[in-house]
């Protein structure tokens, strides 16, 4: 199904997809734009490049409670807390961020144990990709065309928008995509608009954010090679401080950590995001830490997206959006590090 939207009727068709359930959508905040669930249509912005954060949250929120429970005398009565997944929408997500929900699917769904969390949150929303501007230079530290994702790459939305001039054209691509979109008004969208569309996908193809292509058996298998060559480690985290920032804006991280809050015999049991890259991830009971130098931390990060994930899933963890590379605060690109990894 296709359609097109006026920008005039652009709040008007927020205001139709926020009757359908909970919309998270692209608000600009004071230094970026994020995602948000959205109250007012009036504050949902198409003028960005990326949100600062990814939009995983909507099914895999940075804390949640999974269990509350009361101490009682030499025991714990405790209830499940129940999963929210009302029929949602996610409105303006990037190709890449599109493509990174499919690579969480593998391991949250696909890993032999299903995450209902997940699975439910997914099952529920509908996704509405919005394609890169074909006719714009990618930001500097993208490298999604890299990894074989294009500008207007479908894959991962269920209906793809594009922003042409004075008007949004929208396209399903899969059955929950064509459900909603049949729902909205306008009718449909002329011929003439459908080429426009095909066109400017076609543009999106050809557009490249850097010039390398990276195989995922090529780069897993370099990695292997050098995992213990500690020259070329040291280098790649020189600079590192442990943050964590690249994590926690990472589409395609999803460490977390589970653990008891209690406060006057009342508490949760949490759910939180974690990250490879903070000195206590691995320290065991014992006090024992298998990887205490930063630079073992980075090779985890870099080995788990571009050699682990591939040898367990099949394809790289990383979608080339470049939130990692914006957001180091010593300038640690993850690209020029595989591209080096390859040259090593
Ligand atoms: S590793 Fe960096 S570039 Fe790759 S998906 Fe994560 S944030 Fe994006
Ligand atoms: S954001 Fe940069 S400094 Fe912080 S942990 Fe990641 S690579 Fe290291």
């Amino acid at each position: 199904m296709f359609k097109t939207i006026t920008l005039e009727k652009w709040s008007d068709f927020v205001s139709a997809l926020m009757e359908k359930g909970p919309l998270f959508a692209p608000v600009k905040g004071e230094k970026s734009v994020d995602f948000r669930r959205i109250e007012d249509p009036s504050v949902v912005t198409l003028d960005f490049y990326n949100t600062a954060l990814s939009p995983k949250f909507v099914f895999f929120p940075p804390s949640e409670d999974l269990i509350r429970y009361r101490l009682v005398k030499n025991a714990a009565e405790s209830v499940p807390v129940p999963i929210e997944a009302p029929p949602s929408v996610i409105l303006g997500v990037r190709p890449c961020d599109a493509k990174s929900f499919e690579i969480m699917d593998r391991h949250f769904l696909g890993a032999g144990v299903i995450d209902p969390y997940w699975k439910q949150r997914r099952d529920q929303t509908t996704v509405i990709g919005y394609a890169f501007d074909p006719r714009t230079p990618p930001d500097p530290a993208d490298f999604y065309s890299a990894l074989g994702i294009r500008a207007a790459d479908p894959a991962g939305s269920d209906i793809l928008m594009i922003k042409r001039d004075g008007d949004l054209l929208l396209k399903s691509v899969t059955e929950k995509g064509e459900a909603l979109l049949r729902d909205l008004s306008p009718a449909g969208g002329s011929a003439e608009d459908e080429r426009a569309f095909d066109e400017i996908l076609a543009q999106g193809n050809d557009l490249r954010s850097r010039f390398l292509e990276i195989q995922d058996a090529e780069i897993a298998g370099k990695l292997s090679a050098i995992f213990e060559d500690k020259a070329f480690w040291e280098k790649a985290a020189e600079a590192c401080i442990g943050c964590g920032i690249c994590t926690f804006v990472c589409p395609t991280c999803y460490c977390f950590d589970i653990s008891d809050e209690t406060l006057f015999n009342e508490g949760a049991r949490k759910r939180f995001w974690d990250a490879c890259m903070f000195t206590d991830f691995t320290l065991e009971a014992s006090g024992h830490n298998p990887r205490p130098k930063i630079f073992q931390r980075y090779r985890q990060k870099v080995c788990h997206k571009y050699a682990y994930h591939v040898r367990k899933y099949g394809c790289i963890s990383c979608v080339g959006c470049g939130r990692c590379i914006r957001a180091c605060p010593v300038n640690i690109d993850i690209f020029s590090v595989v591209e080096n990894a390859l040259k090593w």
